[in-house]
C-alpha cells in the first residue's frame, strides 16, 4: 500500500507518516517546506520506504505508480502562520485541495481531509457536534484559514458524491506535542517556551476562553482508524478535556517548575470564545477515545522543548 501525505513534513504530517510506515506502508511525503521542516522527517528520511518531494500541491502533481490513498495534511494552520500566509492558506484549502482529489482520482485511490474545529468559527453550540454548520466570519483575519477548509470539504464531498470517490474528512481540533513548531504563535508552544526561559506567560484577554487539547498520538490513531473506515461524513477528533488558557498556563508553568509570571495581553479578533468537540461519532465508529492526559502529554512536550531550546 502506497500513500501521498501532503504537508507530511510539518508536525501532524510527519507523525501520520511516521505511524503508516510503521503500520508497513510506502510513503511518498509532500511539502514545500513553508511551515513544515526537513527536521521534523529526519527520524525516518531513511527509511526503505519512506519518499519526500518537495513541492506547493496548490500546483499540480503527477506521480508515476499506483497511489492508494492521498491524506492531504498541507496547511499553514496556526493563527499567526495563516495571518503571515493568507493568499497561500487560500490557495492549499481550495487549489491544494483540488489538485490532491484529482491525484487521488487519478489514481482511484482513496482521499483524506484534514478539515479543522475552524469550521465552526465562535461556536454558538456547545460542545460541537459534526451536524453544527458553524459560526465563521467570512471576511475577519481567520477567514482565510476556515474557509478554505470548509471550501476543502466541500470539495471533497462533491467529489464523492460526483465521482464515487472514497472519501474521509476529519475535523482535527487543537492537537500539541513533540514536532509542534516552537514560534508557531500557538497558546501550547507559546507558554511551553515562556515558562522554560523564565519568562512571562501571555495569555489573550481574559484568559477566561477554552480550548480542549489532544495529544498527538492519540488524533493519529483516530486518523488511522478513520483512514480504514468506508465513512465520508465528518468526523471530530480531539478531546473533551476541555480547559481556560489561564488553566492551561498555570499547568504548563507548574509542569515545568518555571518561575515565570502570567501576564494579560489583548484578544485576537475573532478568537473562538469556546471549543470542545462532540466525540459520540468518533467513539461509535472508530471504538477510539483519547487516552493521554493533559498532564502525560505535557510532561512529553516538555522534554521535546527542553531538547530544542537547549
Ligand atoms: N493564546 C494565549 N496566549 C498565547 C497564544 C494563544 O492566550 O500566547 C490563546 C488564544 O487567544 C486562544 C487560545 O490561546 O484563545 C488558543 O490559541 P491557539 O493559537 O493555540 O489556537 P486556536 O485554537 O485559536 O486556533
Amino acid at each position: 500500500m502506497r500513500a501521498v501525505v501532503t504537508g507530511g513534513a510539518g508536525f501532524l504530517g510527519s507523525h501520520l507518516c511516521e505511524r503508516l510506515l510503521a503500520d508497513g506502508w510506502q510513503i511518498v511525503c509532500v511539502d514545500n517546506l513553508v511551515t513544515g521542516t526537513a527536521a521534523n522527517i529526519a527520524p525516518f528520511r531513511h527509511h526503505k520506504s519512506f519518499e519526500s518531494i518537495q513541492h506547493n500541491v496548490s500546483e499540480p502533481l503527477y506521480l508515476d505508480g499506483p497511489v492508494d490513498a492521498v491524506l492531504h495534511f498541507a496547511s499553514p494552520a496556526s493563527p499567526i502562520d495563516y495571518a503571515d500566509h493568507p493568499i497561500a492558506t487560500l490557495k492549499v484549502g481550495t487549489l491544494g485541495t483540488h489538485n490532491m482529489l484529482g491525484l487521488a482520482r487519478a489514481k482511484g485511490a482513496t482521499f483524506f481531509l484534514a478539515s479543522t474545529s475552524e469550521v465552526y468559527g465562535d461556536p454558538t453550540v456547545h460542545p460541537q457536534p459534526e451536524t453544527y454548520w458553524g459560526n465563521v466570519n467570512p471576511v475577519g483575519p481567520r477567514a482565510v484559514y476556515d474557509e478554505a477548509k470548509r471550501a476543502s470539504e466541500a470539495f471533497t464531498m462533491a467529489y464523492h458524491r460526483t465521482h464515487g470517490m472514497k472519501t474521509r474528512i476529519v475535523r482535527i481540533f487543537n492537537t500539541y506535542g513533540p514536532r509542534i513548531r516552537i514560534d508557531d504563535g500557538r497558546a501550547v508552544p507559546n507558554f511551553l517556551t515562556q515558562a522554560l526561559q523564565n519568562q512571562p506567560l501571555t495569555v489573550y484577554g481574559d484568559g477566561s476562553q477554552t480550548r480542549s487539547l489532544c495529544y498527538v498520538d492519540d488524533l493519529i490513531e483516530g486518523i488511522v482508524r478513520l483512514l480504514a473506515t468506508d465513512y465520508a461524513e465528518p468526523v471530530n477528533l480531539g478531546t473533551d478535556d476541555e480547559v481556560t488558557m489561564i488553566q492551561l498556563a498555570t499547568r504548563i508553568k507548574d509542569l515545568s517548575g518555571s518561575s515565570s509570571e502570567i501576564v494579560f495581553k489583548p484578544l485576537p479578533e475573532d478568537d473562538p470564545r469556546q471549543r470542545r468537540p462532540d466525540l459520540t461519532r468518533a467513539r461509535k465508529l472508530l471504538d477510539w477515545k483519547p487516552r493521554t492526559s493533559l498532564e502525560a502529554g505535557l510532561v512529553k512536550t516538555i522534554a521535546y522543548f527542553r531538547e530544542r531550546l537547549g
